[in-house]
């Protein structure tokens, strides 16, 4: 396995649409673990492929942190579609690629997503909670959508002179 550098705010890549996987080979597979290894090592809970500066439409999830989720198995989702959305909530989100910025963001609350797995394999899934927040701020990277979009300009600008600390590359130490 190998680690894949991650991409921070400023980057273009982040701001790129993906494409969707039509090969799902053995290179598919490795790459998925890469993103798994990488997520875990920088204790993320969600990496998106375009945060490791590759297009395919690819995610992976890993909530075994989170309260009453300790026997979740790490999730890859291919060419994921988020087809029903209801109710809403407000939680505080994080991003490996926003290191040290953490904003409250109100999204629905329940979901449904279709996916294909590793191996081509059509998945349908509901549900709510921290595993339907994760997947749609992931979701989320693969239309170059970043979790700050979401917030009012007055919010935004506040976090101003933190971003623009990253986009110059000045990440903070220690993450
Ligand atoms: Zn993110």
């Amino acid at each position: 396995m190998a680690l894949l550098d991650i991409k921070f705010y400023g980057d273009p890549v982040l701001r790129k649409e993906t494409h969707s996987v039509k090969e799902f080979d053995s290179e598919l597979n490795r790459f998925a673990e890469d993103l798994i290894e990488t997520m875990r090592i920088n204790v993320g809970v969600g990496l998106a492929a375009p945060q490791v500066d590759d297009l395919r439409s690819l995610i992976v999830i890993d909530v075994s942190s989170e309260e009453d989720e300790e026997n979740f198995e790490p999730l890859v989702l291919v060419n994921p579609d988020i087809i029903e959305l209801s109710g809403n909530c407000v939680i505080e989100e994080g991003c490996l690629s926003i290191p040290e910025v953490r904003v409250e963001v109100e999204r629905p609350e329940e979901i449904r997503v279709i996916y294909q797995d590793v191996k081509g394999n059509k998945k349908d899934l509901k549900c709510s909670g921290i595993l339907a927040r994760v997947i749609q701020h992931e979701v989320d990277h693969l239309r170059g959508r970043l979790m700050i979009d979401y917030l009012s300009s007055v919010k935004r600008d506040l976090l101003k002179s933190k971003l623009q600390k990253i986009s110059r590359g000045e990440i903070p130490v220690g993450v």
